[in-house]
């Protein structure tokens, strides 16, 4: 059951072959035991969990259920959820109870899903590891000496080790899809202003955007039919007619132009990555699809172009944080200014501070031009890469994450590493388009353990449900999403 898909688990709820109750509870059990090790989850509520599923039964058995009714999903801890601790991964918001619902958590409530709990995430979204979390690490399933990825990677270790039926994230520069990879299941991104960023703590507001982390691709389908729609409370929320996502998933991939960027294949990419994406893209051949080469000419410049917009838009956003309002305060200070300054010492961790101070460096009046304004105009080159590249192909390929998991610790203390995590990512953050990471394969450690590979599927703008048929029905000729760590049984377990 932990293993099924969330179209069989409604089938089974219609059924009445189970109940939410006893559905929720078998995750709340697993979350029990193997929570105090994997750390996927920083708050969770077993009252308020069982109640939602008790008032899922009841609407399943009045006949109106949705496709996710009475299915429990786990949150990103990004999102504000009325009467729940809504801390960030910081210290900042450590006792912050969120006094409204974020419109992605409507949007389940509606759909009667069932809130398991919120998880662990690193400080304000920034990291590539979840180390950055005050809460500590997570730890990825498929190896607990490495790390899930980041910087939803409470989310990702919690689909991974079936610690929730599907999940919730955000990316900003690859936060769902790096995670994606390192733990193997399937992760989406969509077009910017596709999901309403309304009650999602800001980052980078010009770059966040939520997305659905489940098992597949069909998963992915049903959770977008959930979160995407116009919000008027969103100023960037797109006001389209509302989608059916599960709708192309079964089309044949018959003549796919799929493209090819050098510039993914020729830097940075591991060979132990390297094998099983090429595998799965001869795989796309065999579905018919047909390859072509491309490029993305100023790809290797969305690293710096990201690292100077997304700290100054980091820095702006979190200048709220002052001890004022709400959030930490420090509980010593001689006046305001001592007390705005220790609250934020206090408060923020060491990846967010260098941001702050990198973003109020770009955006200083000296230096706005020389840094902002460029990255900026960067930022159009890089969108345009994809203009031209999308004239010649319906979807690009390529690989997610420049390696497998890594171990904890080891890029820790070098910010630049960690920064090259996202070389795949972040330009489809800056351009505003869609992007999902697909399970690929694995590549063996050198201690022996599987480790998952994710390939890299970038649509364009809106091409969510192409993107999700193009994932679908290479699931439907690999098996590689379906596979599960195996965990060991926690200790003084029967
Ligand atoms: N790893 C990137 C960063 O630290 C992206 C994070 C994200 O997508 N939220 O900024």
């Amino acid at each position: 059951m932990i293993n099924s898909s969330l179209k069989t688990l409604a089938q089974m709820l219609a059924n009445k072959e189970i109940s939410s109750v006893e559905l929720t509870q078998t995750f709340l059990n697993r979350i029990d035991a193997y929570n105090p090790e994997i750390n996927a989850y920083i708050s969770l509520d077993h009252d308020r969990t069982l109640a939602q599923a008790k008032a899922a039964d009841v609407r399943i058995a009045a006949g109106n259920a949705t496709a996710l009714t009475g299915i429990p999903i786990a949150q990103k801890d990004i999102f504000c959820a009325q009467g729940w601790k809504t801390t960030c991964g910081s210290k900042m918001l450590e006792n912050f109870i969120a006094p409204y619902d974020a419109h992605v958590i409507t949007q389940f409530d509606h759909a009667g899903a069932v809130n398991l709990g919120k998880t662990n995430m690193d400080e304000f979204a920034m990291g590539s590891s979840n180390e950055t979390s005050y809460f500590g690490g997570v730890k990825n399933p498929w190896d607990f000496s490495r790390v899930p990825g980041g910087s939803s990677g409470g989310s990702a270790a919690a689909v991974a080790a079936r610690l929730c039926a599907a999940a919730t994230g955000t990316d900003t520069g690859g936060s769902i899809r790096q995670p994606a990879s390192l733990c193997g299941f399937t992760g989406l991104k969509p077009t910017y202003g596709v999901v309403s960023r309304y009650g999602m703590i800001a980052f980078a507001s010009s770059l966040d955007q939520a997305g659905p982390m489940a098992k597949s691709a069909e998963d992915c389908a049903l959770m977008m039919n959930v979160m995407a729609g116009f919000d008027e409370r969103d100023s960037t929320s797109l006001n389209r007619e509302k989608e059916d996502y599960t709708r192309d998933l079964n089309k044949p991939l018959q003549g796919l132009r799929v493209g090819l960027p050098k510039e993914f294949f020729d830097i940075g990419i591991d060979p132990s990555t390297k094998d099983p994406i090429e595998k799965a893209i001869q795989k796309y051949q065999e579905l018919g699809a047909e390859l072509i080469e491309i490029s993305l000419p100023h790809s290797s410049l969305s690293i710096p172009v990201y690292y100077v917009l997304a700290p100054a838009e980091a820095s702006s956003n979190l200048s709220r944080y002052d001890g004022v309002r709400y959030g930490h305060r420090a509980s010593e200070y001689t006046d305001l200014m001592d007390m705005y300054c220790k609250s934020r010492a206090e408060g923020f961790g060491a990846e967010v501070k260098r941001r702050i101070l990198i973003g109020t460096y770009v955006l200083s009046a000296g230096y706005y031009d020389a840094y902002y304004l460029k990255a900026q105009q960067i930022r159009r080159l890089i969108a345009q890469d994809f203009e031209e590249a999308f004239k010649k192909c319906d979807v690009i390929m390529g690989p997610t994450a420049p390696s497998t998991a890594f171990k904890a610790g080891q890029k820790a203390d070098d910010p630049v590493a960690m920064y090259l995590e996202d070389l795949y990512t972040i330009a489809v953050n800056l351009a505003g388009l869609p992007g999902m990471s697909v399970p690929a394969g694995f590549a063996t450690s050198a201690d022996g353990k599987p480790l998952p590979v994710g390939l890299q599927i970038i649509g364009n703008y809106f091409d969510e449900a192409r993107m999700l048929n193009v994932a679908h029905q290479y699931q439907q000729v690999t098996d590689w999403h379906a596979q599960a760590p195996t965990l060991d049984k926690p200790e003084g377990s029967a």
